[in-house]
């Protein structure tokens, strides 16, 4: 049985994929030093509580029960929370991942799959963006992920690492089996919030109803966690097949405005949003949505749950779990 190492594997999108990996066939070993993930989401027998600037204690896990590959979540992931504490987010985002690949390289380990994020574009001039729109994030978070995807690169020629960094769009929804789903404290995402106020009666603050798009609002790309967990399947698969470095979006293709999602939310709750509209968010771009067609032809991957109905209705069994 090939054995993962899932850094991050406490947190929303690592505990999905822990799930599918483990429905795949794979074992599967956790690194988290618990710090925003939740201790509950991992079965206690997989769960190594490591810190990733602790190289030495990463080396010894990987040494002790060797590992066929990384799949490295393990981040800090609010834009805002980056620009207050840039400091915080270099050092967890960025010298964190060196550590665990140093210690990869330790012991003896050189294939990873990288949590990237459309945040490397910024406000890309050409849509759906294509993974060759240059890097030009606009917060910390994303030049965290550009400076990884760039070490990457380095590892790459000068030690033989392989790595295939996904860029994340708008990660959303909930475990069909309501195994595991979205929890983050303070929540900051979209859809929990509209559930929030559906359940308290306190209106949710839609940010910005002026952009240049037909109803105003922001349009993202929605992608269904359980798709993004299979895309990591598909790129541990490429690797582990002797496949060489790869950059793919993540994303389904099409974008929904924050009004439609409201709209969504209430149909699939069968009640009203309470909301009213406050100010543009700083560092939101109007318009974010991918052209997936590289991950689609190369790993063979389509989003199978992404419908925007289909992402609320997990999300929001899971909320009421
Ligand atoms: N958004 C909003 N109100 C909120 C949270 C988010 O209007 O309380 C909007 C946000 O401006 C963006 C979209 O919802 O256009 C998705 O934001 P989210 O924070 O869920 O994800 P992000 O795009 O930051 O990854």
């Amino acid at each position: 049985m090939k054995r993962i190492l899932v850094t991050g594997g406490a947190g929303y999108i690592g505990s999905h994929t822990t799930l599918e990996l483990l429905d795949a066939g794979y074992d599967v070993i956790v690194v988290d030093n618990l710090s925003r993930g939740h201790r509950k989401t991992v079965d206690p027998k997989r769960l190594r509580e490591a810190d990733l600037l602790d190289t030495e204690a990463l080396t010894r896990i990987m040494k002790e029960e060797p590992v066929e590959a990384v799949i490295h979540f393990a981040a800090y992931i609010a834009v805002g929370e980056s620009m207050k504490d840039p400091g915080l987010y270099f050092r967890n985002n960025v010298a964190g991942s060196i550590s665990l690949m140093n210690a990869m390289q330790a012991a003896g380990v050189n294939k990873i799959v990288f949590s990237s994020t459309a945040a490397v574009y910024g406000m890309p001039a050409v849509i759906p963006i294509r993974e060759t729109e240059p890097y030009a994030p606009i917060n910390a978070y994303g030049e965290t992920k550009v400076m990884i995807e760039k070490v990457l690169t380095w590892f790459d020629q000068c030690v033989g690492f392989r790595s295939v960094c996904l860029r994340y769009f708008n990660a959303s929804g909930a475990d069909p089996a309501a195994r595991t789903g979205e929890d983050h404290e303070p929540e900051t995402h979209l859809i929990p919030l509209l559930f929030q106020a559906v359940k308290t009666g306190k209106p949710a603050t839609l940010f910005g109803r002026d952009y240049p798009t037909p109803d105003g609002t922001c349009i993202r790309d929605y992608i269904h966690v359980s798709d993004l967990a299979r895309a990591h399947i598909g790129a541990v698969e490429w690797l582990l097949k002797g496949g060489e470095s790869k950059r793919f979006n993540v994303g389904t293709g099409s974008g929904y405005s924050v009004k439609e999602v409201v709209e969504a939310v209430e149909r699939v709750t069968g009640k009203p949003v309470p909301h009213t509209y406050g100010p543009r968010r700083e560092g939101d771009p109007p318009l974010l949505v991918a052209n997936s067609t590289a991950l689609q032809n190369e790993l063979n991957w389509t989003p199978r749950d992404s419908a925007l109905e289909r992402i609320v209705e997990t999300a929001w069994r899971w909320y009421n779990r």
